[in-house]
């Protein structure tokens, strides 16, 4: 998608501080971060959300949840614990179009989430 912010990062068109990548993900630092590790995980393939990435079928999903762990592990933060965020349409709160988990940890994290 052209036009997609994501992409272009995936696409290296935009810069970002990547702290992992694989043959079908990226994991890059969250401009806005909201906690100490606050990392976003691509497929560098587009779908919108997380259905749609649900929907693809050939373990791109399987990809992108391995890849979250592997930052999360990376990040030092496994042992404590951390959370993985698809924020998933607009009542969510997504407002990037290109699927992406938030692994946010390094503090406690209260629960319920606003
Ligand atoms: P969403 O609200 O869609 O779940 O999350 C989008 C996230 O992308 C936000 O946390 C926001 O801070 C982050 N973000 C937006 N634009 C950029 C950018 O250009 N670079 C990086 N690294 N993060 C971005
Ligand atoms: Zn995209």
């Amino acid at each position: 998608m052209s036009d997609c912010l994501f992409c272009k990062i995936a696409a290296k068109e935009i810069p970002a501080e990547i702290v992992l990548e694989t043959d079908r993900a990226l994991a890059f630092r969250d401009v806005n971060p909201q906690a100490p590790t606050h990392v976003l995980v691509i497929p560098k393939e587009h779908h919108a959300d997380a259905a749609a990435l649900a929907g693809a079928d050939d373990g791109l999903a399987d990809d992108v949840l391995k890849a979250a762990h592997a930052v999360a592990v990376q990040e030092g933060v496994a042992e404590a614990g951390y959370r993985v965020v698809f924020n998933t349409g607009p009542a969510a709160g997504q407002t990037v179009f290109h699927v992406h988990a938030h692994v946010v940890g390094g503090r406690d994290l209260g629960w319920p989430p606003g």
